[in-house]
């Protein structure tokens, strides 16, 4: 009797750690993520770095000029924060609404436009 008692008494115990190491897990994995995404990003500032130069080197283009582009750029989507957000487009073959992500329709394969050279 007693040694039911006992067994009873470690299974929620174990299924507690079992589940604290699975949350430990899932957190780990997730600095990871965040860390690659740290990485990446830096990565992409030094590209964009060095093309502005190049650029700038190689016209009469100013880094004046370069912040209008980006302020115009921003306000494409309506919005001015830093970043370009789209939107769900309507399907031109379909008729369909199609989420912003995908540059063809899910539906029926029609190309979706307004895509920008630097969209992933
Ligand atoms: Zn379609």
């Amino acid at each position: 009797m007693v040694f039911f008692r006992g067994m009873g008494q470690l299974r929620p115990h174990n299924a507690a750690e079992s589940e604290a190491s699975k949350v430990k897990a899932v957190e780990s994995n997730i600095n990871v993520r965040f860390r690659n995404l740290e990485d990446t990003i830096a990565c992409l500032a030094l590209k964009c770095q060095a093309m502005w130069e190049l650029l700038k080197e190689h016209s009469k283009l100013s880094d004046q000029q370069l912040i209008e582009m980006i302020g115009q750029v921003d306000l494409r989507d309506g919005v001015q924060d830093s970043k370009i957000t789209r939107s769900a487009q309507i399907c031109s073959e379909c008729g369909r609404t199609v989420g912003a992500r995908h540059r063809q329709c899910i539906y029926c394969g029609c190309p979706m436009e307004g895509f920008e050279v630097f969209e992933t």
